[in-house]
């Protein structure tokens, strides 16, 4: 490591040590603070991330940067490093401080009004905070655009590089036409298995004990990570020695341990990030995208079938007790795989779930690129819903406001949930030609299957982009024909 090289690394520690505070804060608010702090931690993130921001675009990082790039003689990881650092300083100088500190404060406030609105059922007192956070996210956007970027591609872009509005509408054109009429066949042929069972009344200390046992199977390492209890389950990522997974126990069994499944593949993909890029730029995974392709296909493909569930179901259910011991394999594996179109996102099938993803992707291509006033989008969103999927929200709390994510300025975030599915089901097909999954699933191998994924994905943090790992692991570009051909195998039968 050069001397310039040093300087930077010094550098880049602080920004990591203020993104590692706000994660902890933010992993906090979720789990463990009281009810009183939510406005007050809301301030010190507020705070913390306008420092962040200052120091990345300080006189400090920039010299630092510029020292490195006037030498020779890098590394392959120290150019990715710097890399990340030069688009992470451009995406923050193009922003005035003064929008970025007042849309930091507005973001603080707006979640909080958002589930105000959604406890009471109400669009009308979340529009005029999301109007005013579009108009935002459209600023922030325009001031990034390079010439001639539509402003909903630059949104994209900071989620998943290399799909834009192009790449998207031809993958959910596919989607949609293959698995809107499949949905119908499947919902037909699902519409008798009984899956009661699986909101009979289990003790939590089981529930609690059964989401251990599974979250050590799948391979969470609780030496570095730790699971915990939150409203709606997500991992937080401070870096490969200190991953935070959590669930939730509620009505159904299923939702909790799915739930920790699909956790586990996000902690295991930053477990595995290589030690060299610890507390760097590049320490984290290389997008959504690829993380929810992690995380979905430890959950699903993995997760879901028979295989998996041979060798563990027996002391499952024994954890449960009664009425789940006397469900056979099979009873269960029908259950936890009907498809059974809802209103809710988070709770929807495998097969669904797709669709809810792209009903909120053309949603907001309508908000950002046609200008489709947002007074209108309960009305749009109850209208695709009955289309797609055959149902119809009954109030905006299970419609229009049911995620937080515009509330948080997120746009161009959901088209990754169906993205990572996809990645998913094409690096299964490829693995399927190197190994015998099933047998080294019904053998409860699943460190020979993490070990390929942590080989070919994990390790490299967020050095290269999905596209490339994608194309590296399976020997070819992206395509939807293989989450396609998945969701017909399964469903079709
Ligand atoms: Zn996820």
């Amino acid at each position: 490591m050069s001397r310039a090289f040093e300087r930077f690394a010094a550098v880049m520690d602080k920004g990591m040590a203020l993104q590692a505070a706000m994660a902890l804060f933010e992993w906090d608010n979720e789990t463990l603070a009281p009810e009183e702090a939510n406005e007050y931690t809301a301030r010190a993130i507020a705070s913390l991330s306008e420092q962040y921001r200052e120091m990345m675009i300080s006189e400090e990082m920039k010299g630092a940067v510029a020292a490195c790039r006037s030498e020779g003689g890098r590394s392959e990881t120290e150019e990715a490093m710097l890399r990340e650092a030069g688009e992470e300083m451009e995406r923050l100088s193009c922003i005035p401080a003064g929008e970025y500190r007042e849309f930091a404060k507005l973001r603080a406030i707006a979640t909080g009004v958002w589930a105000k609105a959604k406890k009471e059922q109400d669009f009308r007192k979340f529009a005029p905070m999301l109007e005013t956070i579009v108009e935002y996210q459209k600023r922030f956007a325009s001031y990034q655009a390079r010439e001639g970027q539509r402003l909903y591609d630059v949104m994209l872009d900071s989620y998943e590089k290399d799909f834009s509005m192009e790449a998207l509408d031809a993958f959910f054109g596919e989607l949609k036409e293959a698995l809107v009429p499949l949905l119908r066949r499947a919902q037909k042929a699902c519409a008798d298995v009984d899956s009661r069972f699986l909101s009979a009344d289990y003790p939590l200390k089981a529930q609690e004990e059964a989401a251990r046992f599974l979250a050590e199977y799948v391979g969470f390492d609780f030496h570095r990570g730790v699971l915990a209890v939150s409203a709606h389950p997500f991992t937080t990522n401070l870096h490969n020695h200190d991953v935070r997974i959590t669930t939730h126990y509620g009505k159904r069994i299923d939702s909790s341990l799915f739930s920790v499944i699909h956790e586990t593949g996000h902690a295991l993909y930053e477990l595995g990030i290589r030690e060299d890029l610890t507390q760097t730029f590049l320490g984290q995974g290389a997008s959504m995208g690829m993380h929810e392709c992690q995380s979905r296909f430890f959950e699903n493909i993995i997760g879901r079938s028979r295989a998996f569930w041979e060798p563990i179901y027996g002391r499952v259910a024994e954890i449960f007790g009664e009425p789940l011991k006397s469900v056979p394999l099979d009873r269960f594996l029908a259950a936890v795989n009907r498809t059974a179109p809802g209103l809710i996102r988070t709770e929807a099938d495998e097969l669904s779930y797709s669709l809810h993803v792209l009903i909120r992707y053309e949603i907001e291509k309508m908000l950002i690129e046609e200008n489709v006033p947002v007074a209108d989008l309960p009305e749009i969103w109850n209208q695709k819903y009955e289309e797609y999927l055959g149902v119809r929200p009954q109030n905006d709390a299970e419609g229009i406001l049911q995620d937080i994510h515009w509330s948080q300025g997120s746009f161009g975030y959901f088209p990754s949930y169906a993205l990572g599915s996809a990645f998913g089901a094409q690096i299964y097909f490829h693995m399927k030609k190197e190994m015998d999954l099933d047998r080294l699933l019904r053998e409860g191998r699943l460190d020979v299957i993490r070990a390929y994924v942590r080989e070919h994905i994990h390790q490299y943090g967020k050095l290269k982009t999905s596209r490339e790992l994608l194309k590296e692991t399976t020997g070819e570009d992206f395509s939807a024909k293989y989450y396609i051909q998945y969701l017909t195998d399964k469903y079709g039968r």
